[in-house]
């Protein structure tokens, strides 16, 4: 069943309410809606209701799709001038000498590079924390170094966090700043540092980075120049639902104005080893609902992504019945973040055949990605020399009721 119909049940329920009908006819009808709809649906949408909704929505923009890519990650360092109350990942600098602490100088991070040299990986993703010597003109001439190298190699570096202490550092104004890092090779922006924006929140858990408007601005910017960017939300901590919401309402106008944003990126509150440890993690029905109102919500967003290392892979495969379309990708253990922050994934990386498998395996069509949404190849019907292995059973199809 797909298409409007796919609603019918939910519409011709007569136990819906008359507010839960507003919604999903709304829904129905391609309808924005609005900021207290938003809160409604975190305060009184259960999980089947809302993420109805949500999968009709993921299926109209991206039908069975699912989208990965291949790629991995360079963290410069973990040591930080900052310091994020929920940040399980930093160290500050007087703790340098910890031997959970890194810096990377110059030829460590193109050693990284190198390394992938003749594998297939389309993208490198660069963050970490924020240190006086990782200045504007290192990031320049590492980025430079990187497409001078690799041309073809997507370049997502560096979210506005970084790029507003460099730019001050460097007493240049965020338009120079970001117009010097797209000449020297930056292909688009990751979606971090958002945590929430709303300053009752962001002063409590991130109050010396930079600010809700600044980092909106850098974004603007970016999309002011032809560039796409992503974006993300920290949740599950002290915020409340009108906070989320205020959070994706930014977002929407901002999406409004530039049409930027490639993705939107929920992401989980961790609660090992950070200054939030007593507060207790968002279970999986939580993850779920807030992936399917943020689905719902971001109606001029195309693609809602979860990083499977964050949540797992079996609450990932989950996700993409409930708004989810994008799995982001391999990884290749080149991320700490997430094992930082307790994630049960403590070597993040998938084989290409892994993460097709995970896709297939609940019935939607994988399909690897540029950065930018590119379509590279359609793994649905792509046989693995694995597959053809006899396992000692056969595997029978799963019958679809659609
Ligand atoms: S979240 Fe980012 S900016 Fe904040 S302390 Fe951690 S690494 Fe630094």
């Amino acid at each position: 069943m797909r298409g409007i119909e796919q609603l019918a049940p939910l519409l011709n329920d007569p136990n819906l309410s008359a507010a839960h009908r507003h919604i999903a006819q709304k829904i129905a009808d391609n309808q924005r809606i609005d900021f207290d709809e938003g809160v409604f649906l975190f305060e009184h949408g259960a999980l089947p209701y809302v993420g109805t909704l949500a999968n009709f929505i993921r299926e109209k923009k991206n039908g069975d799709n699912t989208f990965f890519n291949r790629n991995f990650h360079i963290e410069p360092t973990n040591l930080c001038v900052y310091d994020c109350k929920f940040c399980s990942y930093s160290r500050l600098i007087k703790q340098r000498n910890d031997p959970s602490a890194w810096t990377f100088s110059m030829d460590e991070m193109f050693d990284i590079v190198r390394k992938y040299d003749g594998q297939p990986v389309t993208e490198v993703h660069i963050v970490g924390g924020v240190l006086p010597q990782y200045d504007l003109p290192f990031y320049l001439e590492f980025f430079q170094k990187i497409k001078n190298h690799r041309p073809e190699l997507h370049v997502k570096a560096l979210t506005p966090v970084e790029y507003h202490y460099i730019f001050k550092k460097a007493k240049v104004s965020y338009e120079e700043g970001m117009k010097l890092i797209k000449d020297a090779g930056v292909d688009s922006m990751p979606g971090g540092g958002a945590e929430i924006f709303h300053p009752e929140i962001r002063e409590q858990i991130a109050a010396d980075k930079c600010d809700a408007d600044q980092w909106l601005r850098i974004h603007e910017i970016w999309h002011e120049l032809g560039m796409r960017s992503n974006a993300t939300m920290l949740y599950g901590h002290i915020e409340q639902w009108h906070h989320r919401i205020d959070h994706l309402e930014r977002l929407r106008q901002l999406q409004d104005k530039t049409g930027g944003f490639q993705t939107f990126i929920p992401l989980k509150f961790r609660n090992q080893d950070n200054q939030m440890s007593h507060i207790a993690e968002s279970t999986t029905v939580e993850d779920l609902r807030n992936y399917a109102i943020s689905r719902i919500y971001l109606d001029n967003f195309d693609h809602i992504k979860t990083y499977w290392p964050m949540i797992g892979r079996t609450t990932a495969q989950l996700a993409l019945a409930f708004g989810v379309d994008d799995l982001d990708g391999t990884i290749d253990d080149t991320t700490k973040i997430y094992s930082m922050a307790g994630s049960e994934e403590q070597h993040p990386a998938l084989t290409t055949q892994q993460l097709v498998d995970m896709i297939r395996r609940v019935g939607r069509r994988p399909i690897e990605r540029d950065t930018l949404y590119n379509v590279l190849q359609d793994f649905t019907d792509v046989e693995f020399e694995e597959d053809k292995a006899y396992r000692g059973y056969i595997e029978l199809p799963v019958i679809g009721g659609n």
